[in-house]
């Protein structure tokens, strides 16, 4: 996951590929809750590990049921409730799920106890009023902590079943959120001794989230009555929870992936190319057949000129019409999914209209206002109402690299990730990408596994300069710091002398070929903090004094240094990289976008090394290592080939008396990212 303050994307240029996606997280939070209020183990595969639903967990765990998390296998085992409380009373912090408040807010004043139910400071400015009011209805009491119509909660003693007022329909209104439906609908049959019906007042928004509840519920052993509308369908203003309903654990339940994630990559498979012509990206966790109402953005990313093509758990989708058309679209039935669109019109042939969307407004952040002031810094001209945004792309000379900003939602943070694929290529930068945990910590990784630049768009920083300046250090500190690659390519020339050695070749110029040819084809892999050479772990191997020596000597070599070039290029990888070594700037990435030379005075060089090694138990004295170095400096910049010297573009960091975070602040402070 990206934790940094942000991400820039280069110009992307090219997407084929297949992505696994994780659980949907409004199937996975209402599971999670009917598996809590079940009787017995219900085992639930694929579910997301996000913000959201370890919000969901923990609350639970509070709650006294029982949880275990198989992190690796992506399944987690409840043992439900049996509709009594756990624990009689509990303080519960809701972050910023609205799918764990919601539907928490309704079982707990229905199951009896003492709750405190709080969340961060954008949850306390959702609305919960509505919700609110149809649990008093029922007798349930419920306390305003703060604001009148907003969480923090607090749900007061028990009421006792028999005490609840079970008669009267409960009216709910279904115009502002259909999350208080469906925490009703998930809540209610814990009581349901009679027929109980909920009525919905005002037109109910976001119908398919309320499709996925009933289907779960049925799932859980409980069929809701639906009252038919007036053409004798299914309707959707009147519910029945009949009586005697009781939840029954499915034993097993598998979560499908999240359809709105999905849209990303739909879109994706809509905007990109690859080299031999259309993109096509292969989307596995979700199928045509999908319980999710999101699903159906299939339809307007068709209608926008995606080919798209599925079967159950998987979808296929390339590029159609090119540009995408524009569309004029209500989108009250994919919300979520729907802003997705707002990005593919930035690539349409004229403005695109996306109506009924007032739910925008309430959700993680004002979607309406963020999408489009976000659009607007990218170049578009962008009109909003009070339930409606309307979005014509701006012309290619008009495209502005820009700043996303991201309001800590995920949605807005995925969404304008697509924006890199402009066609005046300008950059796009992501703020707080570590927001997209909410619902796909792995956005990005998932992202970047598809998606390609030029070689030439990825930003390389380059840290050269002599043995023991700390340059590896503070390369792999940056590296980190920018959410980069790193390449550590001292690490190569270590390796190709441990392998030479292990093959029994002196290091002499008559062993140049062999060593060559073996360096050429290294099975080197590096794994976090591991260095591999085939299935040995050469990690501690290659960091002694003789092996850095051996190194010195190998690197002299030319061929080998042409063998490894190759090699060094392979880590010029979405979204960056950070090069560290004596060459990055002058041989291998002549065209880096930053150059840093550090060094140090060979007597403070000795210094820090000295203190390394008897920091690690080996005995050594300074004047030792210090001719040591002077040697290894001198070989390094005087050989043939890739003699150790700033690159004429470098900015030399002299580090003397410098710390290690020290000198990363000042390679930060010159680096200049994409985005100015
Ligand atoms: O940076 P490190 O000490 O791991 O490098 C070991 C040796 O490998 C250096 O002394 C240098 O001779 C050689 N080297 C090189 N070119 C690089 C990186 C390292 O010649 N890019």
């Amino acid at each position: 996951m990206f934790d940094i303050p942000f991400l820039d994307l280069p110009a992307l240029s090219s997407a084929t590929g297949t992505v696994a996606l994780p659980g949907s997280k409004s199937i996975s939070n209402r599971v999670l809750l009917l598996a809590a209020l079940c009787e017995g183990s219900t085992t639930v595969q694929d579910l997301l590990d996000s913000d959201d639903t370890r919000v969901m967990l923990e609350a639970l765990r509070q709650l006294g049921c029982g949880v275990e998390v198989d992190e690796k296998a992506r399944r987690a085992t409840i043992k439900g409730l049996g509709g009594e409380p756990g624990t009689p009373s509990a303080k519960l912090f809701m972050g910023n799920a609205g799918t764990a408040m919601r539907p928490l807010t309704a079982a707990l004043a229905l199951l009896g106890g003492q709750y405190e139910l709080s969340g961060v400071a954008r949850m306390h400015e959702r609305p919960i009023g509505d919700l609110v009011d149809a649990l008093r209805q029922l007798g349930c009491d419920i306390e305003y902590v703060g604001n009148e119509g907003y969480p923090p909660l607090r749900i007061g003693g028990s009421i006792g079943t028999s005490a609840l007022k079970l008669d009267a329909p409960i009216r709910v209104r279904g115009d502002v959120s259909s999350q208080f439906l469906t925490a009703l609908l998930l809540a209610l049959p814990l009581v349901a001794s009679k027929d109980i019906v909920i009525e919905v007042v005002g037109e109910l928004i976001s119908k398919p989230y309320i499709s996925i509840t009933l289907q779960l519920l049925q799932r859980f052993g409980v069929t809701v009555k639906r009252d038919l509308d007036a053409s004798g369908q299914p309707g959707w203003q009147r519910f029945t929870i009949l009586a005697g309903s009781n939840y029954r654990t499915p034993g097993s339940i598998h979560v499908e992936a999240d359809a709105s994630s999905a849209s990303y990559f739909i879109a994706l498979g809509a905007i990109g190319t690859c080299r031999n012509g259309p993109s096509s990206i292969r989307i596995e966790g979700v199928g045509e057949d999908s319980i999710q109402g999101d699903i159906r953005f299939i339809d307007a990313a068709r209608q926008m000129g995606a080919q798209i093509t599925g079967g159950p758990n998987w979808l296929e989708v390339t590029r159609g019409s090119w540009p995408l058309k524009a569309v004029d679209l209500d989108c009250n039935h994919i919300p979520d999914a729907a802003m997705t669109l707002a990005v593919m019109a930035l690539y349409a042939d004229g403005t695109t209209t996306l109506r009924n969307i007032a739910s925008w407004r309430v959700k993680e952040t004002d979607r309406i206002a963020a999408m489009a002031n976000e659009c607007r810094k990218l170049g578009a001209t962008v009109v909003e109402g009070a339930d409606f945004i309307q979005v014509t792309p701006p012309a290619i000379d008009k495209w502005t690299a820009a700043s996303i900003h991201t309001y800590d939602d995920h949605r807005v943070a995925m969404c304008f990730s697509l924006a890199a694929f402009n066609p005046a290529k300008v950059p796009v930068r992501i703020e707080d990408p570590k927001c997209v945990a909410k619902t796909f910590p792995d956005y990005f990784e998932a992202l970047f596994s598809v998606v390609g630049a030029s070689k030439q768009q990825i930003p390389v920083l380059c840290i050269d300069g002599p043995t023991a300046s700390g340059k590896g250090t503070v390369a792999a500190v940056v590296a980190k710091a920018l959410g980069y690659h790193f390449l550590d390519s001292g690490a190569m020339y270590r390796i190709t002398a441990l392998a030479a050695s292990q093959a029994g070749l002196d290091i002499v110029p008559a062993n140049e070929q062999a060593i060559a040819a073996m360096a050429r084809t290294l099975p080197v892999r590096f794994e976090d903090t591991k260095v591999m050479l085939g299935l040995q772990d050469v990690t501690d191997m290659i960091r002694t004094e003789e092996a850095g020596m051996n190194a010195s000597k190998v690197s002299a070599l030319p061929a080998v240094r042409d063998a490894l070039v190759h090699l060094q290029h392979s880590f010029r990888a979405l979204p960056g990289l950070v090069a560290d070594g004596r060459d990055m700037g002058t041989v291998i990435f002549p065209d880096a976008t930053l150059k840093v030379f550090m060094t140090a005075s060979a007597q403070k060089r000795a210094e820090r090394r000295y203190k390394q090694l008897i920091s690690k138990g080996i005995s050594a004295t300074l004047d030792s290592l210090r001719a040591d170095l002077e040697a290894r400096d001198l070989r390094d910049s005087t050989r043939a080939v890739a003699p150790l010297k700033p690159a004429v573009d470098a900015k030399v960091l002299d580090n003397s008396d410098l710390s290690i975070e020290e000198s990363v602040k000042a390679v930060l402070n010159w680096w200049p990212g994409l985005v100015h």
